[in-house]
């Protein structure tokens, strides 16, 4: 059976209702809307499954049944006694969002904790996700750990992709993050960066600067999003842009370029070409985005991915 992995930390996700102190409860992450959206491109003989941890109490028991619910398989995900789940709180301020996290001691972080069950994870898998929060979240010992699974399950001839979706906040410092960010994507066949973040934290004076960075650590498939600009994809020596159709309704951009991973990667994998498999990234990242939330219903007939 034809299997992915996304690994990371998906946290409890309270959304502001109509009446002023309501919130609507949801689980959200990067990886882990990267992993929800996969499964909802990817034909059912395709296993989707999620590496993490999770606490033993009753919204962590709630957190792994919305994921099975959803079709993504639990069987690499950790439980912890001692810990819970990762929560954050959205607050709208006059049509502004801000967001507040409960993460800093989640099951998640613990995750890569032994090698043995990072190898077990990724064997027979045709492709692993991470990001770069999946690596901001870990002690460094584990960052290690992960990156040299990550490196073994390479060698015998997995695919590596990463989304650096970079967060300083998660970071101990800028340097610290641009460091690890670096090896991961040494340890990457294919790196999915977002250009307003590679330009701000690495200086990058274009697209094609992300790409041709990228490209010199060992990715031999780097494929540039940059918002509603088009997207430029670096497959080996070669460069090439594709469009991005406008959004006539931009209602909120959150999970745009996990839902672009996935609809990508879902593409992709299946042998379609990389001018295709694009599209269907940005097909589904459009969807995504003229919707409020992470997680919203996409009609999966309007994304290519074959
Ligand atoms: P991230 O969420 O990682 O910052 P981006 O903002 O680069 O990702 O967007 C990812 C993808 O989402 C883009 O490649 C594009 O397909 C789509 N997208 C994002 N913003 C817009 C927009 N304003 N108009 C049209 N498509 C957009």
């Amino acid at each position: 059976m034809p299997r992915i992995v996304t690994a990371g930390e998906c946290m409890v996700e309270m959304s502001p209702l109509a009446e002023p102190g309501t919130f609507r409860m949801g689980y959200a992450g990067d990886s882990f809307n990267t992993g929800w959206y996969l499964r909802h491109c990817l034909p059912a003989e395709w296993q989707v499954d999620y590496l993490t941890a999770v606490g033993t109490d009753a919204v962590s028991d709630e957190m792994l049944a919305f994921m099975a619910a959803s079709g993504v398989g639990t069987d690499h995900v950790a439980r912890r006694a001692d810990k819970t789940v990762g929560l954050y709180l959205i607050e709208l301020a006059g049509g502004e969002r801000s967001f507040s996290y409960w993460r800093g001691d989640s099951a998640a972080r613990t995750f890569a904790r032994e090698a043995g069950w990072l190898r077990s994870a990724f064997a027979d898998a045709d492709c692993v996700l991470i990001s770069g929060i999946t690596l901001a979240i870990l002690i460094p010992e584990d960052r290690e750990r992960l990156l040299a699974a990550l490196s073994d399950y390479r060698q015998t001839g997995g695919c590596v992709a990463f989304d650096p979706n970079l967060r300083p906040r998660l970071w101990a410092s800028e340097r610290e993050m641009t460091e690890w960010i670096e090896r991961a994507a040494a340890v990457s066949d294919l790196v999915l960066p977002s250009y307003e973040d590679e330009a701000r934290w690495f200086a990058d004076r274009d697209p094609e600067a992300t790409a041709a960075r990228y490209a010199g650590l060992g990715a031999s498939l780097v494929v540039v999003k940059d918002g509603g600009k088009d997207v430029l994809v670096r497959s080996g020596e070669k460069t090439s842009w594709c469009v991005v159709e406008p959004v006539a309704d931009v209602v909120d951009t959150t999970a745009a370029g996990d839902s672009f991973n996935a609809g990508f990667l879902a593409a992709w994998l299946q042998g379609s070409d990389l001018d295709v498999s694009v599209r269907s990234g940005t097909a589904l990242a459009a969807q995504v985005i003229g919707q409020r939330g992470a997680l919203v219903p996409v009609d999966i007939a309007r994304v290519v991915t074959g």
